[in-house]
């Protein structure tokens, strides 16, 4: 019998499992996992707690990998931990750097994960005044959009928390960011809009936002962390209320017929469905708006009708918006052309005299393909004909 107003406590669920060689990895599992682990290796529970606390600050604060160099720790405990625990990182297979500064990895999962091998992206881009992690959320990506690389990759695999938060640990040591201070660093934002829809691996993303914002770690704000989707309308709601980060949406279209094309996914969740979640999006307001991005497909979706579509539409749901007209970085095979710098300037301007502010992206890494939609691992050349089907397959799978 339930008892009136009793709330059962949610039960924490277990999620760590070992890897190949019987270890367990700390890296991406939550304060609560790393003191369990502890507990379950046997560990006196008390010492666990004060354990867990001082291995967090160790991995996340100081970026340690390495038990003996914990040196609030017993040294006689450092051997008991390295038989029994890992801290991780992705095996860099290249690093590249692009003429303009921005930096782009070629990153493998741990074999001895279980998972098997697989390879994925992240980059990092320079500016002046900040520097901006784009981390990838998946191996490849299940749905389809036609203008993106990465929708051309079949195998299509979920990043566990440890890989996607593995990304951020990656370039602190790259950028020598050790210890973590909020003063000074060079990773100052982090955008999930690398490989993979975000919003199709929800559980690990949150679980490994919530490690990269955590005050005693890497103590990131949520305001510096955007995550892009393209439009998993149901998914929306429990990101904004469980993630908290701000919002960016790839709306690329605004009829039916267009972003049905362009972006696959406008098939199940149409364009007002989507305006409407984003008019629900917990956290939007003027301070903290959501952005739309707008690739700029010549002769697609680029006519200044288009453009006033957008206006009208971003008005008639009240939405604190900016828009980022994003040019369109070719990849081979593509089906599609840039706008010219023109048109995409007049563009811009409508939607500015609108009222909403639409900057246009300068592209970035072009010459590593490290640009937005040019991520893709192992690069094979696909014909038309094999492109066309693999967006079939794709399109039966989203039902
Ligand atoms: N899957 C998520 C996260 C990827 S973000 C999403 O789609 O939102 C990467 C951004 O770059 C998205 O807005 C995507 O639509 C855009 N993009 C993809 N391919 C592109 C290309 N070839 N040129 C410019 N932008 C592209
Ligand atoms: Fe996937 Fe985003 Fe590329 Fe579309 S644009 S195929 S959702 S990664």
């Amino acid at each position: 019998m339930p008892i009136p107003g009793h709330i059962d406590p949610v039960p924490v669920p277990r999620r760590v499992t070992p890897r190949v060689d019987g270890r367990v990895d700390l890296l991406g599992l939550s304060k609560e996992d790393i003191r369990t682990s502890l507990a379950d290796a046997g560990m006196e529970p008390k010492q666990a707690k004060l354990r867990g606390k001082q291995l967090w600050h160790w991995i996340y604060n100081r970026g340690a990998t390495d038990f003996t160099a914990m040196t609030d720790i017993a040294k006689a405990q450092h051997p008991w931990l390295e038989k029994r625990f890992v801290i991780s990182r992705p095996e860099v297979i290249e690093a590249q750097v692009s003429e303009d500064g921005t930096r782009k990895w070629l990153l493998r999962s741990d074999a001895n994960d279980g998972q098997g091998a697989q390879d994925y992206e992240m980059v990092f881009i320079p500016d002046a005044d900040r520097g901006t992690l784009c981390v990838s959320s998946q191996v490849g990506c299940t749905l389809n959009c036609r203008f993106c690389h990465t929708g051309t990759m079949r195998l299509v695999r979920n990043l566990t928390p440890g890989e996607i938060v593995g990304q951020v640990m990656l370039a602190r040591d790259s950028l020598g960011e050790w210890p973590s201070t909020p003063e000074g660093r060079m990773l100052t934002n982090i955008v999930m809009m690398g490989m993979g829809e975000p919003l199709y691996n929800f559980d690990a993303v949150r679980d490994a936002l919530r490690i990269v914002m955590d005050g005693d770690g890497l103590a990131l704000s949520k305001r510096r962390i955007t995550l892009s989707t393209s439009g998993v309308v149901p998914m929306m709601a429990r990101a904004g209320e469980e993630i908290g980060v701000n919002l960016a949406v790839s709306l690329h279209a605004v009829t039916k017929e267009v972003r049905d094309e362009i972006v696959p996914i406008n098939r199940k969740y149409g364009i007002e469905e989507l305006l409407q979640a984003c008019a629900d999006y917990p956290g939007a307001n003027n301070a903290r708006r959501i952005t739309f991005e707008y690739v700029m497909l010549k002769d697609k979706n680029d006519s200044d009708e288009d453009a006033r579509e957008l206006v009208r539409l971003i008005r008639k749901y009240r939405l604190p918006a900016k828009v980022n007209l994003i040019p369109f970085n070719p990849w081979p095979g593509a089906p599609y052309e840039c706008s010219a710098p023109d048109r995409i300037r007049a563009f811009s301007n409508i939607v500015f005299e609108g009222g909403i502010s639409a900057p246009v992206r300068t592209p970035r890494g072009r010459d590593i393909d490290a640009a937005c939609g040019q991520l893709k691992t192992a690069a094979e050349k696909k014909s038309r004909a094999e492109l066309d089907r693999l967006a079939e397959e794709k399109m039966a799978a989203l039902g």
